[in-house]
């Protein structure tokens, strides 16, 4: 009986050793591997939940928000006026004043592509994206749907807001 077991464990390990062997054997069996890992990514986005979809449908959106906020950036700084030095006092001054304003709509546009990449990222490593940030709930989908960027559910901001409006006077 003990010879059997023995046996056993000495056909076993053999048969391991021989397959690391020939090199060219392990990668066709890496390759033919393959497929059945497509299969089983496949079936992680089918678990994923209606909520974890409408997650990635907003992450595309904020995607194609960024990158339309960067070519307008980039038409507003080509079009700031770099000569200021105009003959008309009067022109000069709505020239300083446009230019003003540009840079100021460039300073709100760099705060949002800024929120806008965050969220790309809580998006992409799970990182309590849709999970208001004072009282834990989750934040709604319509309210997430209208506002990718909110990290606050409607009731703690509509409080805040009202918060902001009473120290503002
Ligand atoms: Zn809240």
């Amino acid at each position: 009986m003990a010879k059997k077991t023995t046996a056993k464990k000495q056909s076993s390990k053999p048969v391991k050793k021989t397959e690391t062997a020939p090199k060219a054997e392990t990668k066709k069996a890496v390759n033919t591997a393959a497929p059945k890992q497509k299969q089983s990514k496949a079936k992680k986005t089918d678990k994923l939940s209606r909520r974890e979809k409408i997650f990635q449908t907003i992450k595309q959106d904020l995607i194609a928000q960024k990158e339309s906020l960067l070519r307008e950036a980039e038409e507003t700084l080509s079009a700031l006026p770099s000569d200021l030095n105009f003959p008309d006092m009067g022109d000069q001054a709505t020239a300083e004043t446009d230019r003003n304003f540009m840079l100021r709509l460039r300073d709100r546009e760099r705060m949002l592509l800024k929120k806008i990449e965050e969220t790309i990222l809580r998006i992409d490593n799970n990182e309590d994206y849709g999970v208001c940030g004072e009282c834990g709930n989750e934040i709604g989908i319509k309210r997430l749907e209208a506002r990718p960027v909110a990290t606050y559910c409607i009731d703690c901001k509509t409080r805040q807001e009202e918060e902001e409006k009473i120290a503002e006077g």
